[in-house]
């Protein structure tokens, strides 16, 4: 695979301008979305480990003078963080033992450390279930043996350069060419983090490994793209292009339209797909995502029915099923879950 540097369009920013776009504002998120991302957080979530392992309850109904609390004066921070790493075979890293410097010398980014102890843990409780959605042991064997296990960082505010750090400004990346295989989320200003962004930045992390493997048939997967099309590969006019809601479902992230093309011309989610292949990919992904964490169809109805959808998808499915060791009973439920979406 060609060398991609950071300003040239590389992985890394493709990433974060996804994030960029999808967080510009509330008005691309569904409704339905945002309550059950609300509702989840107001509910005590009980942090699973194995079968046999005992279950730990953490509520969220505690008094305001705990909620300025540091990290450091609550034991249930690491207790919670020690069962997700567990459960996934990942690190978590927080408060003042998070990196601060990404990317490189000629483009980089500044993370700040974020250190309140009830914010840490809502954000722990999100990152257990964004990766949820996905088979067991996936995130245990991304890991390889120069850049080791995924290490998670829950960051403070993010800046680039000499820029101050702004909240919300990168709310996660990744970059596949770091010496760290990691992915970064900006928890602050209260720990709440947009679980389908992680999850997003997550299929990247998958998709990375699976080439770095070489397990990924690009060829394959380019002959399930429309005649005569190519990814736009750079992020300032997939929307006006000559590609723009031509193939794709929708013009924008949750925002569906009226269909003006034939059902057989559907190849992408929304526009953001024909950006590169690893966003078609990722894109493609998160209906089955937020189906399997909060059970409702509602970024795209109907999506997975679309024949080239279907083509795409189940090509995207199979390949990850293909190079990870995944215990048929976990793909089933990945399975199950599609084909219903999927009406098949
Ligand atoms: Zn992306």
């Amino acid at each position: 695979m060609r060398k991609k540097g950071w300003k040239t369009g590389g992985v890394w920013l493709l990433s974060l301008a996804f994030l960029l776009t999808a967080c510009k504002g509330g008005s691309d998120k569904p409704a339905t979305t945002a309550d059950t991302a609300t509702k989840t957080s107001e509910e005590s979530v009980t942090v699973v480990g194995t079968e046999t392992e005992h279950q730990v309850e953490f509520t969220d109904a505690v008094p305001t003078s705990a909620e300025e609390a540091d990290y450091r004066d609550d034991p249930q921070v690491e207790e919670l963080a020690r069962q997700v790493e567990e459960k996934y075979g990942i690190d978590i890293v927080y408060g003042e033992d998070v990196r601060r410097n990404f990317g490189n010398e000629e483009e980089d980014l500044r993370a700040t450390a974020f250190t309140n102890a009830e914010g840490i843990k809502t954000a722990i409780k999100a990152v257990d279930e964004a990766f949820s959605a996905f088979p067991k042991g996936l995130t245990s064997q991304l890991a390889d043996e120069k850049r080791g296990t995924l290490k998670v960082y829950l960051l403070g505010a993010v800046g680039q350069g000499d820029n101050a750090p702004e909240s919300g400004a990168y709310p996660a990346f990744t970059d596949n060419e770091d010496r760290e295989l990691f992915l970064a989320i900006d928890i602050s200003p209260d720990g709440f983090i947009n679980v389908p962004t992680v999850s997003h930045e997550f299929t990247h992390v998958i998709d990375f490994r699976m080439h770095e493997m070489g397990k990924f048939d690009d060829e394959g997967w380019n002959r399930l793209n429309p005649e005569g099309f190519s990814y736009v590969e750079n992020y300032e006019n997939y929307a006006t292009g000559e590609f723009a809601n031509k193939y794709s479902y929708t013009e924008y992230h949750y925002t569906p339209r009226k269909l003006t093309q034939p059902p057989e011309d559907v190849y992408f989610v929304y526009n953001y797909g024909t950006v590169s292949a690893l966003e078609d990919r990722a894109t493609l992904l998160e209906p089955l995502i937020i189906y399997r964490m909060w059970g409702h169809d509602t970024i795209a109805p109907g999506m997975y029915e679309f024949p080239h959808i279907q083509a795409k998808t189940e090509y995207f499915l199979k390949a990850i099923e293909a190079a990870f060791d995944l215990a048929p009973e976990d793909v089933e439920i990945w399975k199950n879950a599609y084909e219903k979406l999927a009406k098949k």
